[in-house]
């Protein structure tokens, strides 16, 4: 990356130039300790001037080949369509161990990825997942100061990732599909806890036998009767719909259960959730940063083969090696 000027960065960003959102969000990935003072900086001067507003930041999960990118160049579309400024970013968990990207990828999104009011951006490529979040999440604000109205953030629908965008968006969509045998095993508990919309998709003719709407339909029901259980009264019951991301059915109404449950939200609302995010958000970069140094602790790193080995053959039990460990760790 060439010498950065932050103010030419800037001014590019206001005017809402791709080149300079696009070369802010390099900013924002880059482990250099001297691209994290500038992106800090950056960061502090869009957050300063709140002229463009907050962008509606929605997530959207579900397990590979659910139709999520399928999903995405539809809803990102119809927005465009609508006169809307689109962001499409993606936290892919496995690019962190691969330092490949699937997710965000535009090739899948060939109609958005042409439109002047659309920037996807795929998922950044190194660090752990915390790493990627803490970079997706200042993405987010590279986007917003850019005056972007709406961000979708794509994960693939495994392990932590998508608790940790549930953790960064104001509205978690969860795709799901009626054919998954047990409707509701394909689902873990989890999800029915973060998800404030879900989504059965797929609920067209398209490229099968027979229609599988009314299947969608059938799994939307049951689905919905499963939130209620999970969800306590008073609190926003997710709506369970049906879609297809390839038709384009029922993407509208997908979008409108967005909308109302931000209206749910309200304005207070919204605000506190996300300062509440931020809160957590610190202490997950706490977390990660305690590992980083224990993964690099050199007391740690001249004993690690002994405790081992101790634990290995029984002579040490887990807690007392846990306390050797701590206590190299606290040395260094
Ligand atoms: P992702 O892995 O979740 O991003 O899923 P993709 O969007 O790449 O879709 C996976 C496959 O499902 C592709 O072959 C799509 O053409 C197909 N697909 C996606 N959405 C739909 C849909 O709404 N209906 C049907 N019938 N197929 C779809």
């Amino acid at each position: 990356m060439a010498a950065v000027d932050l103010d030419t960065l800037y001014a590019g960003i206001r005017a809402g130039q791709r080149a300079s959102v696009s070369r802010a969000i390099t900013l924002v990935e880059s482990m250099r300790p001297d691209h994290r003072a500038l992106a800090r900086d950056l960061l502090a001067r869009l957050a300063e001037d709140s002229s463009a507003g907050p962008a509606v930041r929605v997530g959207i999960s579900g397990v590979p080949g659910v139709g999520k990118s399928t999903f995405i160049e539809a809803l990102g579309t119809h927005l465009t369509a609508q006169g809307k400024r689109v962001g499409v970013l993606a936290v892919d968990p496995s690019s962190v161990r691969t330092g490949g990207s699937v997710l965000g990828d535009k090739t899948r999104m060939p109609q958005l990825s042409i439109d002047p009011n659309a920037f996807i951006r795929p998922s950044p490529s190194a660090g752990t997942l915390g790493g990627v979040a803490a970079a997706t999440s200042q993405a987010m604000s590279v986007l917003e100061g850019a005056g972007y109205d709406v961000v979708l953030v794509e994960t693939v629908g495994v392990g932590q990732s998508e608790i940790t965008v549930a953790g960064m968006v104001d509205t978690f969509l969860f795709l799901t599909l009626a054919r998954t045998g047990d409707q509701l095993q394909g689902i873990k508990k989890g999800i029915l806890e973060i998800a404030d919309v879900i989504a059965v998709n797929k609920a067209d003719a398209e490229g099968a036998a027979e229609d599988r709407s009314a299947e969608a339909r059938v799994a939307a029901r049951e689905l919905a009767g499963a939130m209620r259980m999970v969800r306590g009264h008073g609190e926003w019951a997710p709506p369970v719909v049906t879609c297809s991301g390839l038709t384009g059915v029922g993407v509208d109404d997908v979008w409108a259960r967005i909308g109302a449950h931000r209206d749910h939200l309200g304005h207070d609302g919204l605000l506190a959730k996300r300062a509440q995010q931020q809160l957590d958000f610190t202490w997950t970069l706490v977390r990660d940063i305690l590992n980083e140094r224990l993964r690099r602790s050199e007391p740690v790193a001249a004993i690690r083969q002994q405790v081992a080995d101790d634990v290995l053959s029984g002579r040490l039990s887990a807690p007392a090696a846990a306390d050797a460990i701590i206590a190299a760790f606290d040395e260094g």
